[in-house]
This record gives structure tokens, sequence and C-alpha cells, in this order.
């Protein structure tokens, strides 16, 4: 998640605050403000309402503190952490890539609720060394917040702390499953179902505290029910995809988009037959004899003087298959991934076990074979647009899980 608005950076990572932060910063502000007020009649009413925004601010610095204990620790493992956004629901660190160990994933998983911990303590030893009380009537402001701020961390640890995605705990079930088993796979699979248990648990009790109960705050443990459940799917899916990219060879993936040039033809006629009239086309491969010379790229041809094109021939602007980027039928999808990005390539040769063209693979062919294999409704329109633009579509972030499960395939 990076939505939102741009605040500066801590420690070097970007800060981001969503705007419906501010919601949960009036609603929790304002409702303080007005038990404070009837609480502590000696602080009356501007005393109440700037300790309730307070209050709200310092509750979203202990957020942003729970979430640089995760990505500093992170960081220390070498994983880069893009951002940290602030929103309704609490804090998200927005880190691409894996621990490249069970123990260090537990240790990123760990440290949220580490430093929630610890600001629990030091709040309660400060709210206990401050002289007075925070007891109404004759608490006072600062040993009430000191109070408040220490209750809700040690409630922000320990909620954290159950055992499903996408809270720390169930990263920490991850971590678990994935050092008993050795697959980080069934790790995901197993936290992630523990969190749409959670889930549907907190989406009953709120159900029935706010339809038969009448309680208001019902509709908060439902929504934060069911943005569990979406999360604890979609680490789900992404899994699912990783197995599923680790399982697909170049040879199920390509395509055969590529038509044959005779490498004997002239570049005039070269341009006629297979250039004109089009302005995307295919891969073209020279061949003569029977034999695949090589790559030709349309692009060559710009090189060429125009008196030169009824001399030379397509050979002259052949690149060797030796010295063209390819991949061989069984190299796996996740490495056909990675050399596009890499190379900055539209397309990659697949080379038969004979060195001879077998196919292509854009990145259309890539989504096309991922939607195949995980029967996804993918429409050809989206695939034909994805092979025209050579990119994939914003918030398919195939690259980053492919790079991950290259990783994880390795473990
Ligand atoms: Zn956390």
């Amino acid at each position: 998640m990076q939505s939102g608005w741009r605040m500066g950076s801590v420690f070097g990572i970007p800060l981001f605050i969503d705007p419906s932060l501010f919601l949960i910063l009036i609603l929790i502000a304002f409702p303080r403000g007005i038990v404070w007020q009837q609480q502590y009649p000696a602080w009356g009413g501007s005393i109440a309402y700037a300790a309730g925004v307070a209050m709200a601010i310092l509750l979203f610095t202990s957020v942003l503190l729970h979430e640089l204990g995760h990505s500093l620790v992170a960081r220390s493992q070498g994983i880069k952490v893009n951002s940290i956004t602030l929103f309704i629901f609490g804090g998200v660190a927005s880190i691409d890539q894996e621990s490249k160990t069970p123990g260090q994933a537990f240790q990123v998983a760990i440290a949220g609720p580490a430093v929630s911990f610890f600001l629990f303590c030091l709040l309660s030893a400060v709210a206990y060394f401050l002289p007075g009380t925070f007891r109404p009537p004759s608490g006072t402001p600062a040993h009430v917040l000191a109070h408040d701020l220490a209750v809700l961390n040690l409630v922000l640890a320990t909620f954290n702390l159950l055992p499903g995605l996408p809270l720390d705990g169930g990263q920490i079930v991850k971590a678990l499953v994935w050092k008993l088993t050795g697959s980080r796979f069934k790790g995901v699979h197993w936290a992630a179902r523990a969190g749409k248990i959670l889930g549907w648990i907190a989406i009953t009790f709120g159900a029935i505290e706010l339809f038969i109960g009448r309680n208001f705050s019902g509709l908060w443990i439902l929504l934060l029910g069911l943005f569990g459940l979406r999360n604890a799917s979609s680490y789900d899916q992404a899994t699912a995809l990783q197995e599923t990219l680790l399982t697909i060879k170049a040879g199920d993936a390509m395509t055969r988009e590529f038509r044959v040039v005779d490498a004997n033809i002239t570049l005039r006629q070269f341009a006629d037959d297979y250039l004109l009239n089009t302005i995307a086309p295919p891969a073209l491969y020279a061949a003569s004899n029977g034999r695949y010379r090589g790559l030709v790229t349309p692009e060559d041809l710009q090189q060429i003087e125009r008196s030169q094109w009824e001399v030379k021939t397509v050979l002259d602007i052949t690149h060797p298959l030796t010295e063209v980027s390819s991949v061989e039928e069984a190299t796996s999808l996740v490495d056909v991934i990675s050399f596009l990005e890499q190379n900055q390539l539209r397309r990659i040769t697949v080379l038969s076990p004979a060195g001879a063209v077998s196919g292509v693979i854009d990145r259309g062919d890539v989504v096309q074979a991922i939607a195949q294999k995980m029967n996804l409704p993918v429409s050809l329109d989206i695939i034909r647009r994805i092979k025209e633009e050579g990119a994939y579509p914003p918030g398919f972030n195939v690259v980053a899980l492919a790079q991950s499960a290259k990783e994880a395939g390795q473990n």
C-alpha cells in the first residue's frame, strides 16, 4: 500500500499517511475529550479535547514505532523497505522481499510487537514515577496520557500476536511451519488459513454485537474481520501463484507467434513483404537451406542506407541465434520473467534442445500461461493489450513474486 500523502521519511524510509487516518484521529480524539471532560472536571473543555488530540497523535506515533521495528530489522537483513503507510486499521510496512530463513522471518515478525511491549513498559514506568495519579477526578493530563497509552501499546502488542495473517502472529506461525516443514509456501498457507478463521470469528462476533447487542463498536470489529479475511486470502493467492510459477516451463508458456523469413531475399523485398502495413510485426527469424540463421530486428533496417536495400540480403542484418537472448524449453518461467525484466526485453526466444527456434515468450504469454494453469478468467483482450504495450497490468506484481518464488524454490 503506497496510497496517501507523503510525509517525509524516517530512517530513510518514505512515510505515507492515508486520508482515512484523519477519520480515526477524530474518532479517537473527540470521544476521549468528551469522556475526560466528565471524568476530570478540573481540566476544563479545552484541555480535555487537547489531551484527546494528543492521545490520538501519540497512538499513531506508537503504531509508527511498531512498524519501524519490523522495518529496521528487515533492513538489517539486507531487505529493502519501500515505505511505511499509516491508515485506518493501523500501519503497514511495504516489504517486497522475504527473509531468507524462517529464523530471520521470525525476527522481522516479532520486532513490531516487541517495540509495542517495550513502549508499554516505558510508559508504565513514566506513569508510575510521575507525581500524582491518573485516577479520576484528580488525575493530571500527563499521567492519564502515559497510563492510557501504556495500556493501548499492550493491546497493540497482544492484538498483533493473534496467530493468523495478516497479523504479526500470523507471520510467526508462517515462520514456525516453515521451520518445521522446510517449506515457506506451507508456512504461508497455514498462517493464511488461521487468518481466515480469525477473520470469520471477528465478522461473526462483530455482527452479533452490532445486530443483537445493538452495540455500534460491533461494526468496527466486523470491518476489521473483513479486512483481515481479504488480506489472508491475498497472501494465500500470492503464494499459490508463486507455487504455480515454479511449475511452469518456458516450453509451456511459449507461442509460435513468429514468422520465418528467407535469409536470401533482399532487404527491399523484406521490407515490402513483412514490414509494410504492420505496426508491430511478430518476432522474425531468418532461415536458409532448412536451417535457422538467427533473429531479424526490423529496427536494424534503419542503419542500412536505402540505396543498399536492393543489394543486401536479410542475412546481412541477421543476429545469429548464439548471440540472441534465449532460454531453453525446460527453463523455469520464473527465470523467463526475471530475464525479460533485467534485460528490458519485449520478448525472448525459446530454443529446442537441437538449437532451433521452438517459440517466443512475451509478457502477454507469461500472463496467459499463469491464467491457464490457475484457471483464472483473463480475457483475450487483456492479453492482446499486454502484448501490444509490452508491460504487465498495473498492480500485477508478478516480477517481485517470481523473484521471491525463485528464492523460496532454492531453499
Ligand atoms: Zn506488526
